[in-house]
């Protein structure tokens, strides 16, 4: 009997796709990934990167697809990774960002229900903490939890509501196996250079490397609750393998200043002075910012076990660190040593 699990990954393409299909694979299991259009430029990436990956073309906005790819594939396990996943974005594109990020989430569901699978496929719900919107009057001080108001401050958080909800309404409706993971900022040396983090980390080592002469952000005082997106994507796991479908929140438990991260960043290359770097431009501010955003994980931490392992420090020097070895190696250039990096 083959008892090797099964997991269909959307999103495959993204940050935390990776990285979890990376985990599943150790796991042992067969990892499937949803891959959108034709001629994606991600495809040939990801057969090198992942080369164990079975991918399959699908769209979460094409219902049809979906349901082809769950009948195909029969997962123990859906992660619904795929999204609209940047703020910025979505307030360019709000419709889109609707269509993707929040009914892609019931094209899931639905396709679950239909091929017949849903009293045994487990389906695991990418939730957000940019549901909160960070708001003086919900805001609780020791951090947002699984009972936290929501009050969403962008067409990608008002989107991921809406998903949120149609998950819990199934697992409620149909007694589905479903769990939404409430995360809050998870990094790391595969997220876009579109976010804030790996954007600074970026031009850090460029700058070092002496192929960059300023960074241009936007706001620099709002705070992140950052993590390591490893560290989250075992909570994921975790979640599926535990005994009830639920919500859980995965964050950090501590909240740190854009500022701060810059302050890090170029301390790690030995430039304690950024501000001659650092531009701002009105281009990178949006028009309505999350202030401040800190979870609180502790449920997640007792029910699930689940810890994270790299610290704020650890992340900033483990982005640094790849983006100076990425950029020296693009560029033809040596990696400064220990004795020029800090
Ligand atoms: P978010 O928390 O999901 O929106 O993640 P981001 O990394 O995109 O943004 C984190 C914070 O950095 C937000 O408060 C942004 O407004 C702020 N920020 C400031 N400058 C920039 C920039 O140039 N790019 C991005 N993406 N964010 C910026």
């Amino acid at each position: 009997m083959n008892t090797t699990r099964t997991a269909l990954v959307t999103g495959i393409t993204g940050q935390d796709g990776r990285h979890l299909a990376e985990l599943l694979h150790a796991e042992g299991y067969a990892v499937h990934g949803l891959i959108r259009g034709q001629h994606n430029p991600r495809r040939e990436a990801i057969a090198r990167e992942l080369p164990y990956v079975e991918l399959i073309e699908g769209d979460l906005t094409d219902p049809t697809s979906i349901v082809r790819a769950v009948e195909s594939t029969r997962p123990d396990e859906v992660y619904n990774l795929a999204a609209i996943s940047h703020v910025g974005y979505s307030f360019k594109n709000p419709t889109l960002t609707a269509d993707v990020t929040g009914k892609g989430v019931l094209n899931v569901l639905e396709a679950v229900r239909l091929t017949g699978l849903a009293e045994t496929t487990k389906v695991y719900q990418a939730s957000t903490s940019e549901m909160f919107g960070g708001l003086d009057y919900n805001r609780p001080g020791s951090g947002y939890n699984e009972e936290s108001l929501f009050h969403p401050r962008s067409p990608y958080g008002v989107a991921k509501l809406y998903g949120h909800w149609i998950a819990k309404n199934y697992r409620e409706s149909y007694g589905m196996f479903i769990s939404c993971g409430i995360l809050f900022n998870h990094e790391g040396e595969h997220r876009g250079v579109e976010f804030v983090t790996r954007k600074i980390t970026h031009a850090v080592a460029r700058i070092k490397l002496g192929l960059q002469e300023t960074l241009e952000l936007g706001d620099l005082w709002p705070k992140r609750d950052w993590g390591y997106a490893g560290d989250y994507v075992r909570g994921m796991w975790l979640m599926l393998q535990h005994g009830i479908a639920d919500d859980f929140v995965l964050a950090s438990g501590e909240t740190h200043s854009i500022e701060e991260f810059l302050d890090l960043a170029f301390a790690e290359v030995g430039i304690e002075d950024w501000k001659p770097y650092v531009v701002q431009n009105p281009k990178f501010m949006r028009p309505a910012e999350v202030d401040i955003l800190l979870g609180d994980p502790s449920k997640a931490e007792r029910e699930l076990g689940w810890r994270r392992e790299v610290d704020f420090h650890g992340l900033v020097s483990r982005m640094v660190a790849h983006d100076l070895a990425e950029q020296a190696g693009l560029n033809g250039l040596e990696v400064p040593n220990a004795a020029s990096v800090s």
